[in-house]
């Protein structure tokens, strides 16, 4: 029976000619709309959620502190970054221990380590037997991978629009498998998700599909999301309406982000779900009527 892993990769002679001429076309488009935006600009997809969700929780102050789930999913992400980046003859517990140990040194992660101590010993045996059952998952699924396969995990890529990096679309995709050859579509772009499926989780992939697509003139032949905690997935594979439609949905958000920022008018208010999240939730007009 093939892997999820060969399940994903399918079959090369199946993968989209693409045309030559899609990124010049692409960043003309771009160019043309974002030229009233006001850089310098990065928009990254939570921002880009953001203001498409509700320009007021975009313009929120950020204010950010560890949970369980957030402890869990950045561990095990890192388990995931040091599989493919080569750490792959170990179990799930002895990649969690060496996630943790990775996380504790991070500049970026590293007050993960003091959240992780300040965990009592049953919420701790809680967060580490999710955080394995996932890496356990992660091992199943992809123990095949091969080097020739290029996995490039955490892969940052980020693309400008306009002259002097004045709009700047920036990402980190959780694995880039492939390689860009000519005229075929031949990358894989990866997400995984420690937490629930999300109506959000496509658009995220889509922008990171966008951005390599004006950084190297082909598009990923397939997107997937990998939801660890129950070994499931989705994929979408390439298609040009889609990379249009993704076009035109960060130019909405960043003229969107362009104006909020620069106090060109105010944020309007839009609830939803999502104010549970929102820094502003309790002093937010809209949110308290
Ligand atoms: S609480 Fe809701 S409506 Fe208010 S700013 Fe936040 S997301 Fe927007």
């Amino acid at each position: 029976m093939a892997s999820l892993l060969q399940d994903l990769r399918g079959l090369s002679a199946e993968r989209p000619n693409i045309s030559r001429d899609l990124r010049s076309h692409l960043r003309a488009f771009l160019e043309s709309e974002l030229r009233s935006a006001v850089g310098p600009l990065t928009v990254t997809k939570s921002q880009m959620n953001n203001v498409l969700q509700c320009e007021g929780k975009y313009a929120s102050p950020q204010a950010f502190s560890w949970t369980s789930a957030t402890a869990q999913g950045t561990i095990v992400h890192k388990a995931a970054e040091l599989f493919f980046g080569g750490l792959r003859q170990q179990d799930a517990p002895s990649m969690f221990e060496a996630a943790v140990r990775r996380v504790r040194v991070s500049r970026l992660d590293g007050t993960l380590g003091d959240f992780v101590d300040s965990l009592d010993e049953e919420e701790m045996q809680t967060m580490q037997a999710l955080a394995i059952n996932s890496i356990e998952n992660l091992l199943d699924s992809f123990g095949d991978i091969r080097d020739s396969w290029n996995p490039a995990p955490e892969f940052a890529t980020a693309t400008s629009i306009g002259t002097s990096k004045r709009v700047v679309f920036s990402g980190k995709i959780d694995l880039r498998l492939g390689s860009v050859q000519a005229n075929t579509a031949s990358t894989l772009l990866i997400d995984f998700k420690t937490g629930k499926p999300s109506t959000s989780d496509f658009d995220d992939l889509r922008f990171y599909a966008l951005i390599e697509t004006l950084r190297t003139g082909l598009p990923p032949f397939r997107l997937a999301n990998v939801y660890l905690k129950n070994a499931t997935h989705s994929v979408e594979d390439y298609d040009e309406e889609i990379l249009w439609g993704t076009a035109e949905r960060a130019i909405d958000g960043a003229l969107r982000m362009s104006e909020v920022s620069n106090g060109e008018r105010e944020a309007s208010l839009t609830p939803g779900p999502y104010c549970y999240y929102c820094p502003s939730s309790s002093t937010c007009p809209v949110a308290l009527s």
